[in-house]
């Protein structure tokens, strides 16, 4: 088993297989222009997979698949195969915008993806346009489906954001419920590459606006997870990512993993070290001691509740979010 510097487990490994991403969405990307970083930087799924394999074999139970967009990357569905061939019952999930999922959803299940976590921020086509800033939620609202009907579990995660889609957090609690997905409310994490406009809703002003269709009573958190679960009459069960509490940080079980090879301990934070000589040279002992200091080194808690405002530096699509 793997542990920080803090005595917490560590068996969370999210990997951002890709920078790259085909929406722009306000909260997460700059506006143009815009450069990526050249893709010979990018680790080849064979080297991320060294990683992984050094990751599991320490303890790591539950990987995620993340970007900038991953679906992006080719042959997704093998580096997804690698990892469930090496140790079965490992809890494989991806996070996509679900634009090009319809594609690709069944490859993806057949190779041992049992989860997807998929970005839906309105069901407006003009708003989704808006925040996107691409004309998407056609291809979005296929992918959720194909990825439902070949038996992957799908949770909707959702930025609510003022004035733009603070008006349908209701309205998307009620797609989800309908359609048997869990919903996730993410408050909005001030970063430098987003939109410096954009004022995100809290986590109070998420749980009013459904309070006035809904009751429902808090029923806390489940595991490491940092979403804060609340429970409708009915039984339905959405969350809240409120990142701006600390009480996530204290059960945090997460390390991550970017394509160019930084392992990084905390999402706020920038320090990182790189796995990437290690994987290049199939240094399997140098990949494992960089995994040792990471952890050694992994922050107590994020910033992003202090007093004045604090805003990452870092880039939710290099990291993944
Ligand atoms: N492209 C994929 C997607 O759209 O889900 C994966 C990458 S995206 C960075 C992962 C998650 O981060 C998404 O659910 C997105 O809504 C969330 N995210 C990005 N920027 C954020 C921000 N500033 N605050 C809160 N959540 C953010």
């Amino acid at each position: 088993m793997l542990y920080d510097g803090f005595g917490r487990e560590v068996n969370y490994l999210r990997i951002s297989v890709t920078e790259r991403c085909n929406f722009r969405c306000q909260y997460c990307m700059p506006e143009k222009p815009f450069s990526w970083k050249p893709r010979e930087n990018l680790l080849s799924f064979e080297e991320l997979f060294l990683f992984v394999k050094v990751a599991i074999d320490e303890g790591v139970n539950k990987i995620r698949i993340t970007g900038g967009e991953p679906l992006l990357r080719h042959d997704l569905d093998k580096f997804i195969a690698m990892i469930n061939n090496h140790k079965k019952g490992i809890d494989l999930a991806l996070t996509s915008n679900g634009f090009l999922l319809a594609r690709v959803a069944k490859k993806l299940a057949d190779a041992g993806l049992k989860r997807v976590n998929i970005s839906l921020d309105s069901l407006k086509s003009d708003r989704v346009h808006k925040i996107a800033q691409k004309d998407v939620l056609k291809d979005v609202l296929n992918g959720i489906f194909e990825a439902k009907k070949q038996g992957l579990k799908v949770k909707l995660n959702c930025v609510p954001l003022k004035g733009i889609n603070d008006d349908e957090v209701v309205e998307l609690l009620d797609f989800a419920k309908e359609n048997g997905f869990m919903i996730r409310f993410i408050e909005y994490m001030e970063n430098n590459h987003a939109n410096q406009s954009i004022i995100g809703l809290k986590s109070d002003q998420i749980k009013r606006i459904i309070s006035q269709k809904y009751k429902f009573k808090g029923i806390g958190r489940q595991g490491a997870s940092p979403a804060e679960i609340y429970e409708l009459e009915d039984g339905y069960r959405f969350g809240i990512i409120d990142p701006h509490k600390h009480d996530f940080c204290e059960s945090c079980n997460r390390i991550r993993l970017n394509a160019e090879g930084m392992l990084i301990p905390c999402l706020y934070f920038d320090e990182a070290m790189s796995i990437k000589d290690a994987v290049k040279r199939g240094d399997i002992k140098a990949a494992a001691e960089v995994l040792r200091l990471v952890l050694k080194n992994k922050p107590e808690k994020n910033r992003w509740s202090e007093e004045d405002n604090e805003t990452s530096a870092r880039a939710f699509y290099e990291t993944g979010g």
